[in-house]
């Protein structure tokens, strides 16, 4: 089998073709993996080591707006898993065009270019972003799309024209939508690695607003095993939503990040909130459990204690990264 992976030196897509590589997946243990990636700051080819001299792994630097290199890639593959987007809220907020290019012309770019060499399926990463903040109750894949920031609107989008090419081309679609992932190699930017570096460094955590807004946490080993089985048994122009079942608020995650780094509460500096903070997010899981078997394996005290330990045991990963970027980091990012 042959398979597309964008965004593969990325946080979950890295984690994703390790475990494909790794033989983590039966049904794709003689997986040939094409990554395509534009290495921005968030692509790391550190991130798909030890095999980035495998002969089953190919690397391409490349954008997935550009129709030429797309159409290169997408050649003889069998299946697409796209996960290449920019990710990170505050980012999105300072400025939207990267996020429309990348996440909505290049979605576009992809499918259009799967449907031309007839690959088998394409499932496409998503978030619960999408859902927008749900005050009560829990989103399933029916429950309306209301996007907040312009990242999540990006995503919205990049769902929709997905899904289009489904019901207009009979492309074999599949869309995930999962909650906030955590675990190693995660850019020290978003809330959890940014926690951890930070405390690391000596530095306090800045926490936005009341530090009550909700996240439901999903371990990305968890996250890439759901989307595998989406790849494997999903259905053609479904949405599955792949959830943690860890619901928490900010400041109980930076608490628990306290407790782990035996560090105390003074440690925590809250700081004016984020524009249009989304205040809760929360899935309805339920069809992925019952149609296709899955349920997180991770519980999330010991996955974010694992996850500590590899930031703790990883320096030569991060202190380059907040190094070369500081400038460029924005203070928080859940
Ligand atoms: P990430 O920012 O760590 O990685 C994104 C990767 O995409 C990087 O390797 C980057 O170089 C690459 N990329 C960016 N723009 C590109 C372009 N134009 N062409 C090709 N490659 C490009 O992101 P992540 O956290 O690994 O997220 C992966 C996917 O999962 C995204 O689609 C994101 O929306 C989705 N998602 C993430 C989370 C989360 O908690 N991190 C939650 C829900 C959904």
């Amino acid at each position: 089998m042959r398979i597309l992976v964008t965004g593969g030196a990325g946080f979950i897509g890295s984690r994703y073709v390790r475990a494909v590589l790794g033989g983590e997946y039966e049904s794709a243990a003689d997986a040939l993996v094409t990554v395509l990636d534009a290495f921005t700051y968030a692509g790391r080819p550190e991130n798909l080591e030890p095999y980035m001299a495998d002969p089953r792994l190919r690397v391409v630097r490349g954008r997935v707006e550009d129709p030429v290199v797309v159409d290169e890639v997408m050649r003889g593959q069998d299946a697409v898993v796209h996960f290449a987007a920019e990710s990170h809220v505050d980012r999105s907020i300072t400025s939207g065009t990267e996020f429309t290019r990348t996440n909505v012309l290049g979605t576009q770019t992809l499918v259009e270019a799967a449907q031309r060499h007839g690959v088998g399926v394409l499932v496409h990463v998503s978030t619960d972003e999408t859902y927008g903040s749900l005050p009560s109750g829990s989103a399933d894949e029916r429950y309306p799309l209301r996007p907040n920031s312009p990242y999540a609107a990006s995503k919205a989008g990049s769902d929709l024209i997905a899904l289009a090419h489904h019901r207009t081309h009979s492309l074999d679609v599949r869309v995930t939508r999962c909650s906030n992932n955590y675990g190693s190699h995660q850019f020290p930017e978003k809330l959890i690695p940014l926690a951890i570096t930070n405390l690391l460094d000596g530095r306090r955590i800045p926490l936005y607003g009341d530090g009550l807004n909700i996240r439901d946490w999903l371990h990305v080993d968890d996250h890439c095993r759901g989307i595998q089985l989406v790849l494997e048994r999903g259905r053609p122009g479904e949405i599955y939503n792949i959830g943690g079942g860890t619901e928490l608020t900010n400041r109980d995650v930076t608490q628990l990040i306290l407790r782990l780094c035996e560090e105390s509460p003074d440690m925590i500096e809250y700081v004016a909130d984020r524009k249009g903070h989304d205040r809760r997010y929360s899935l309805d899981w339920r069809k992925i459990r019952d149609e296709l078997g899955y349920t997180p394996r991770q519980d999330f005290t010991t996955g974010l204690a694992d996850t500590v330990r590899w930031y703790t045991d990883n320096r030569s990963w991060w202190e380059p990264l907040r190094r070369r970027d500081r400038a460029d980091l924005t203070p928080l990012g859940y």
